[in-house]
């Protein structure tokens, strides 16, 4: 009787959950696909790490972080006791009495007491602390799931204490068996689907942040312009988000008072997928305006716990409305600088020559240099920068390093691709390709942690491949013996995103402000989790007066401002753009210096 009645109960069920997940399979087996596996050793280390060890969940958030292990740990430490207890109940087999049963139910103890432990120290955060990043809703469903937890570890440790046999017993099971099956049918519908997706989700997370795969003309891509557009791991990505709020506050735009939010941008997804209307446009899922708040810094998908990619969505929809002609209107006066001039400030190319010969550079040789220096719009025409260009020129003729510059270079591509004009990027990126080619360098230098990420990654996308290394990666290992003036100086660093976070460079520029006088005082928001600048994604050029919010840049300033030192340093030009803005704004005395400016100052140079 008891083994046909919960026969009877697992089928209804499991239907129910069958149901629910053919929905959404069906919805990713729809979409155009876009999963890959390359770098297989990376993505299993990654595994390891992130899933196993639960490393990015306890990163950030340590204490909750372990909580939350705690019941990932016991939901996989249970997954065996569960199947024997269904065998017995379904009548299949009875391995209950068996030795190692009985072991491994004393070796689940422990788990169970720190899943109880984890379960209720996070219900109470959520009904009783209610932190900002989970959502002014207090979530009926995560609060019935988590007593759901509860209940099953309570019951479980109950077995040792109740008669084998008794009705006490029997009723206890029958408990725990219920709840297992209730809980079942419950998670695809809830976030709680992430325990099944996220080993799935982290595992195809691609290991290069940011990843933009280029869009193929010949067949007719021109980005994602309705939800039926969303690749195949964007619409996995939308079923397995835990609701967080990680990517939440840790967004620049949001923290700045933007509409944009990234956790509403993946909920939203999910949301316009289960209603079925594939044809809808993404412009009106999101919001046009929300799409163009992105500075595109990265931190929400480098933050998010279960491996979810928000800029393809984000860039995917801004490719969608730039090839219907719906980008902003500052947006379109950088594309026309891009098009007649290669340059985002759209400036005579007599401006670079100038500098060039004023810098007494040379064009570059393989034969007779070591690196090709590439300059990048802000060392080819803004005045300031080219100052920390001079000092890096400075640094490495000290050194000894002979060095040349391309006789032409256009702007990498990087506001293009990241503004979503992918034809205007690859006109750029094949236009440059080819001349580096027939350059041939084997090291590229630069000063611009975007032209890093632009040459470095984006253009292995048309198979062209160089070493690209920022100036503070080189000149660290350049300098390394160097004697440097004794004084000391009070500084605070500000760790450019696509330095610190993008390319995970962040001890480099540190260790040559420590070498070379600095004490640093840290601001909040550091190293490989900066607050941007505000000036990524095509920001650079927005119309700051009709921004909502506070700007992004004056948050930034503050937070640096708060650390007390007077001297900030900076290692990228358009944070060195941005902040000065919005110190200009504070109307604060602030000093701003270039990382390669101060070294270079510092250096004790051979009389
Ligand atoms: S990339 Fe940065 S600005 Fe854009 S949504 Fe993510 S966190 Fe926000
Ligand atoms: S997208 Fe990721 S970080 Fe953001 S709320 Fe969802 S699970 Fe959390």
């Amino acid at each position: 009787m008891q083994t046909v009645a919960f026969w009877i109960l697992l089928l209804i069920f499991l239907g129910a959950f069958a149901a629910q997940v053919a929905r959404r399979v069906q919805l990713v087996a729809a979409a155009p696909n876009t999963f890959s596996l390359d770098r297989l050793g990376f993505r299993a280390g990654r595994f390891l790490l992130d899933v196993v060890l639960q490393r990015q969940t306890i990163r950030e958030r340590p204490f909750t972080g372990l909580m939350h292990a705690f019941v990932f740990w016991g939901f996989v430490a249970f997954g065996g006791y569960t199947t024997v207890e269904f065998l017995y109940g379904l009548g299949i087999v009875d391995l209950t009495g068996a030795r190692w049963f009985h072991a491994y139910r004393i070796a689940l103890t422990p788990f169970a007491v720190a899943v109880l432990a984890g379960i209720l120290y996070l219900l109470v955060r959520r009904a009783v602390v209610r932190p900002v990043a989970l959502g002014p809703k207090l979530s009926i469903e995560s609060m019935v799931i988590a007593l759901f937890i509860a209940t099953l570890m309570i019951t479980f440790l109950l077995t040792f204490r109740l008669v084998e046999g008794s009705t006490a017993a029997h009723v206890n099971w029958w408990v725990h068996a219920v709840v297992i099956l209730v809980f079942m049918a419950l998670i695809p519908a809830s976030k709680h689907l992430h325990l099944v997706l996220s080993p799935i989700t982290v595992f195809l997370k691609s290991p290069e942040l940011g990843n933009l795969p280029n869009l193929d003309f010949e067949k007719e891509q021109v980005g994602l312009e309705t939800v039926k557009d969303l690749g195949s791991k964007s619409v996995l990505d939308a079923f397995t988000c835990v609701e967080c709020g990680r990517c939440q506050v840790n967004c620049p735009a949001w923290g700045a008072g933007k509409e944009l939010n990234p956790k509403t941008i993946v909920l939203q997804t999910q949301d316009a997928l289960l209603a079925g209307d594939r044809g809808r446009k993404l412009g009106e899922v999101y919001s046009e305006k929300v799409l163009w708040q992105c500075t595109t810094c990265g931190a929400c998908e480098n933050q998010c716990p279960v491996g979810i990619e928000h800029l393809p969505i984000l860039i995917g929809s801004r490719r969608g409305l730039v090839s219907n002609g719906d980008a902003p209107d500052y947006l379109g006066a950088m594309y026309n600088n891009l098009e007649r001039r290669s340059n985002i400030w759209g400036l005579g190319y007599d401006q670079r020559t100038k500098f060039v010969q004023s810098a007494a550079l040379e064009t570059f040789d393989p034969a007779r240099h070591d690196v090709l220096v590439w300059l990048g719009c802000a060392g080819s025409f803004d005045a300031d920068f080219q100052k920390s260009l001079r000092s890096l020129f400075g640094i490495l003729r000290a050194k000894d390093v002979k060095f040349g510059v391309l006789s032409k270079e256009r702007c990498t591509g990087d506001p293009a691709k990241r503004t979503g004009n992918e034809y205007m990027y690859q006109e750029l990126a094949t236009g440059n390709i080819e001349d580096l080619k027939a350059a041939g360098p084997k090291t590229i230098l630069t000063s611009c942690p975007h032209c890093v990420k632009t040459i470095g990654d984006d253009y292995k996308k048309f198979g062209y491949e160089v070493e690209i290394v920022h100036s503070s990666v080189y000149v660290e290992e350049l300098l390394r013996s160097a004697t440097a003036s004794a004084e000391r100086e009070v500084v605070t660093f500000h760790d450019p995103c696509y330095l610190g976070r993008y390319a995970g460079k962040v001890d480099e520029p540190r260790a040559l402000l420590t070498r070379f006088g600095a004490d640093i005082k840290e601001p909040e928001r550091n190293r490989e989790n900066p607050f941007c600048c505000g000036a990524g994604g095509g920001l650079l050029f927005a119309d700051k007066e009709e921004e909502p919010g506070s700007r992004i840049s004056d948050v930034r300033f503050k937070q640096l401002q708060a650390t007390g030192a007077n001297t900030v340093v900076t290692a990228c030009p358009f944070c060195s753009i941005m902040l000065k803005g919005a110190q200009a704004s504070a109307q604060a005395d602030t000093q701003f210096v270039d990382l390669m400016t101060f070294v270079n100052g510092k250096l004790t140079k051979p009389s």
